[in-house]
């Protein structure tokens, strides 16, 4: 490696289910709107063409599977909103990808969550200024450990599920996706060229809300175990 000026930034990186070595992190990305009940309560109708926004890769916050992780109640907000997302995650990439050759890049997937700053998101939709501040803080991407697709397979269906404080907030099923996660990558690799590294957080069913300080979210993905994380 070359000298740097200043020390080199720590590289993001994502555990790995049963194994020591870690999943490096190049860039995240965000597919709105992919579920047909949550693109309602968002104000859509029907399969409109699917829409990305992005999170800094070190905006990552790792949870151990069976750990509580702990997410600071982030600042200049009244309304952080929590969405369940099922996160893909790419061993290789290109661009201009077919469905099939996307889903031949993903090398595994983890249970994560795409907090929000909604009021401030709310106010950028309105003022037409970009979604950074409501989406892109830090933290705001809590991940458990990567499962290999190799062990869990395509993840093309399964119970998607987010309780707080035990109540049942969020319920769907991967497969009422409006584009599932190849459809999505691909179109997504029609704009960027996908690289490995690259996390795909994949949209969140129906049942966005708030949380506060002290409140413990408790998400699942059927075959992905439960990512805990406490509000703190
Ligand atoms: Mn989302």
């Amino acid at each position: 490696m070359c000298d740097t000026v200043i020390p080199r930034p720590e590289a993001a990186t994502v555990a790995v289910q049963g194994a020591a070595a870690r999943f490096p992190v190049r860039r995240i990305y965000c597919v709105g709107r992919n579920y047909a009940d949550h693109a309602r309560e968002m104000g859509d109708s029907g399969r409109e063409p699917p829409f990305f926004f992005a999170k800094p890769a070190d905006a990552v916050l790792n949870v151990a599977q069976g750990a509580v992780g702990v997410l600071p109640y982030p600042p200049l907000t009244q309304d952080l909103h929590h969405e369940v997302e099922l996160v893909a995650a790419l061993g290789a990439g290109g661009r201009d990808l077919t469905p099939e050759r996307a889903a031949a890049c993903i090398w595994g997937y983890a249970i994560g969550l795409d907090m929000t700053r909604r009021d401030l998101q709310g106010a950028a939709k309105q003022a037409g200024r970009p979604w950074e501040t409501g989406k892109a803080f830090d933290h705001s991407a809590p991940i458990g450990p990567l499962h290999p697709t190799a062990a869990v397979g395509a993840m093309a269906q399964g119970a998607i599920t987010l309780s707080v404080n035990g109540q049942l907030r969020q319920s769907g099923n991967l497969s009422d996706m409006i584009w599932p996660v190849p459809e999505a990558i691909a179109y997504l690799s029609t704009l960027f060229e996908l690289k490995a590294g690259d996390l795909i957080y994949t949209g969140t069913p129906a049942g966005v809300g708030a949380v506060v300080p002290g409140d413990q979210i408790e998400a699942a993905i059927e075959g992905l175990g439960v990512l805990r994380v406490r509000i703190g």
